[in-house]
């Protein structure tokens, strides 16, 4: 295979996707480096209601599955692997996949951003066996069990719901008394019976790691300070997101918050390095705008190319 391309996108959720798109159009023969969790966040999720242009709604991974058939449809390579280092210090910009290396012209950053945890430690090593950042992927499992949800937010309350259709009882737990969450989505939790709420509480420990199990949450009020246990079969952290920017932070500008900084469209402080979806916005932080982002990218590929002489 060609190592060397004239723009290499690394990410394929609908930003990478989109970009590979618009560049495979332009004739530049992309190469997209698809990264373990492929897809992106749409994989994670069930049915897609505000994708333009499907009045029914789509579900996400079908939606990906399109948006990639598309892509390579038009020329754009796509292949599997996680990018272990790069080397933005000069063009051709290198990209390092295990032992391989591309080189690249132009480079488009699209690695979205990845689920929060609590940080106890406890958490990870209990992920798989009650501890879950995706309903939709492990709801399944608590059928007919009670469950936990620690967050505020809209997907903390969104994940409420669907475990609310699978769970006997759905706690939510937050940090303080009022939650993030859109008022529609606030309204529709608060209506579901079996869906209740624990204010100005943090979760301080999950039990029980000896057993390989969730059997139940140290609660910490902290307002009073005082401890309770909650008994519950699983819990899913919903608190929000981080940037995939680890590979590129010594090499590119960076938000205070870990975002990469974008300037006149898609370009960051590295001239011919681009940046599209999540890893860029902390904002919007929808499908959509990460795939206008990703057409951002392409177009804004393409014009410095043809400035370079490619
Ligand atoms: P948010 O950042 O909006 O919310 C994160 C929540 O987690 C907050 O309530 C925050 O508390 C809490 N939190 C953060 N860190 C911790 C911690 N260490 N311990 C306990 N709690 C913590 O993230 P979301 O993922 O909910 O949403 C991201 C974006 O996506 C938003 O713009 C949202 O509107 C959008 N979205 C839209 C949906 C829809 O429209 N259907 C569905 C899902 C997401 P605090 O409030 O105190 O900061």
């Amino acid at each position: 295979m060609n190592t060397h391309r004239h723009v290499i996108i690394v990410g394929s959720g609908p930003a990478g996707l989109t970009a590979a798109l618009y560049a495979a159009r332009a004739n530049l023969a992309p190469l997209v480096i698809e990264g373990l969790e492929a897809g992106g966040q749409l994989m994670l999720t069930t049915m897609v209601d505000n994708w333009p242009g499907f009045r029914d709604g789509i579900l996400g991974p079908d939606l990906m599955a399109e948006l990639r058939a598309q892509a390579t449809r038009f020329g754009a390579e796509i292949i599997q692997g996680d990018v272990t280092a790069v080397d933005l210090s000069k063009r051709p910009f290198a990209v390092s996949v295990s032992d391989k290396v591309y080189t690249a012209d132009a480079l488009i950053i699209a690695t979205g951003a990845s689920a929060k945890w609590l940080d106890l430690g406890v958490d990870r090593k209990l992920s798989g066996r009650g501890v879950s950042t995706c309903a939709t992927c492990d709801g399944f499992f608590f059928k007919g069990r009670p469950v936990a949800v620690v967050g505020g937010g809209d997907t903390a309350l969104e994940e409420a719901i669907y475990l609310s259709k699978l769970a006997t009882a759905v706690t939510l737990i937050h940090r303080r008394d009022t939650l993030r969450a859109s008022k529609v989505m606030q309204d529709k939790a608060m209506a579901t019976p079996n869906i209740s709420f624990i204010w100005n509480t943090e979760v301080v420990d999950i039990k029980d790691l000896d057993k390989g199990e969730v059997t139940s949450l140290v609660l910490k009020n902290n307002q009073s300070g005082d401890t309770s246990d909650l008994a519950v079969d699983g819990v899913f952290i919903a608190i929000g997101h981080t940037p995939n920017t680890g590979l590129f932070a010594s090499q590119l500008d960076l938000h205070g918050n870990g975002y990469i900084k974008t300037h006149s469209g898609s370009r960051t402080s590295v001239p011919g390095v681009f940046a599209a979806g999540d890893v860029q916005d902390y904002v919007y932080r929808q499908a959509v705008t990460a795939a206008g982002s990703g057409c951002m990218a392409a177009i804004d590929a393409e014009r410095f190319l043809a400035g370079t002489g490619h």
